[in-house]
């Protein structure tokens, strides 16, 4: 797998007559991704969350990601601690947050 992310699962290989493949699945978004897709920007290349799940290792952190129509997405992160969304770059936590866990 060409993308290194905790929530990318293979869904399932498939075969045709002149063809296969692996479906994966993105677990944020709930929604099933083509080998190909893996590459898009709209979908894993330009996604922030394997970043920041990285670099903020906070229990309450959670990441959203929302696939409205194919090949456009809106990444998000919030905190369970204190109820709130952000936006996906992470400086909140980072620079403001002191009930890190
Ligand atoms: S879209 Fe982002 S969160 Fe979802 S599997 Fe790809 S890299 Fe991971
Ligand atoms: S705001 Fe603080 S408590 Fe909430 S997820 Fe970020 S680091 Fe964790």
């Amino acid at each position: 797998m060409i993308i290194k992310c905790p929530f990318l699962i293979k869904y399932k290989d498939f075969k045709y007559l002149y063809t296969s493949g692996t479906i994966f699945k993105c677990t944020v978004g709930n929604v099933l991704l083509k080998s190909g897709d893996l590459k898009e920007r709209w979908a894993c290349k330009g996604c922030q969350i394997p970043r920041i799940v990285k670099k903020i290792t906070c229990s309450y952190l959670k990441p959203h990601k929302i696939f409205l129509i194919r090949g456009s997405s809106k990444t998000w992160l919030s905190c369970e601690l204190l109820n709130m969304e952000m936006d996906s770059s992470g400086d909140f936590c980072q620079l403001n947050c002191k009930l890190y866990e």
